[in-house]
């Protein structure tokens, strides 16, 4: 499927730890048969929160939102159950499809892509909680009871980008939905304990046609108040 660059959106600003974070290397919740869990950090040995952990997040609480608001949506992340192995006609696929992307026989790619978030300042520390495991069958205390979560402390910022490629305004409005409702429900594992708890911080928004690639176009940039005006004209708190 051929495709137009009609315009790019990038939304950059922070996002912020409220309460520890704990982001380990592919699992998201506690589990119990891991007696140490370390959080993920880069070659340089410094924690972030990868871009795929932010756009599933992400895609998670747009379907949510879709569904309460009576649209039909797919059924991710089981590939048989989307729309790319369920519906031939891409025009018909499910707004979280549509923006977020789908696989299956048609497979279309996402329109927003969420950049990995690296620590803006130093990271004086990381924290240890221990726990005790317990057998979710039995309810017993497991006999490997002592475990101990590493996390990022609360108050760490990080750096945040989105960019996304021809949304529609529609599009743009859930995608902003789902960003607030990741901040009032938590990223990472031990979410139960409070965890995860972060906020998100879009101080600019950048448009860029292709056109401004072209250098014919000055790219528009928004900020402050205007970037305020800007959102509440599309629709996004
Ligand atoms: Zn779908």
């Amino acid at each position: 499927m051929f495709e137009k660059l009609e315009k790019r959106l990038i939304l950059k600003g922070t996002i912020e730890t409220v309460t520890p974070l704990h982001i380990g290397s592919g699992k998201s919740e506690l589990d119990i048969e891991e007696a140490d869990m370390p959080v993920i950090k880069d070659d340089q040995d410094k924690p972030y929160i990868p871009g795929s952990s932010l756009k599933g997040k992400a895609r998670f609480e747009a379907e949510r939102i879709l569904r309460k608001e009576g649209y039909s949506v797919c059924n991710p992340p089981d590939v048989k159950s989307m729309c790319g192995s369920l519906v031939s006609d891409p025009s018909k696929f499910c707004l979280a499809c549509r923006i977020f992307g789908t696989a299956g026989r048609v497979s279309v790619a996402s329109k927003v892509k969420f950049r990995d978030a690296y620590p803006v300042g130093k990271v004086e520390q990381l924290i240890q909680r221990s726990g005790i495991a317990i057998d979710r069958q039995t309810g017993a205390v497991s006999s490997r009871a002592l475990y101990s979560v590493e996390a990022v402390p609360a108050g760490v910022a990080f750096s945040f980008e989105v960019v996304a490629e021809n949304l529609t305004d529609d599009e743009l409005r859930i995608l902003c939905a789902a960003l607030r409702s990741v901040e009032h429900s938590a990223i990472g594992g031990a979410s139960s304990r409070g965890f995860g708890k972060v906020k998100i911080n879009i101080d600019t928004a950048v448009e860029r046609s292709a056109k401004y690639y072209l250098g014919k176009e000055n790219e528009k940039v928004y900020s402050g108040e205007d970037l305020k005006k800007w959102f509440a004209e599309k629709g996004c708190v």
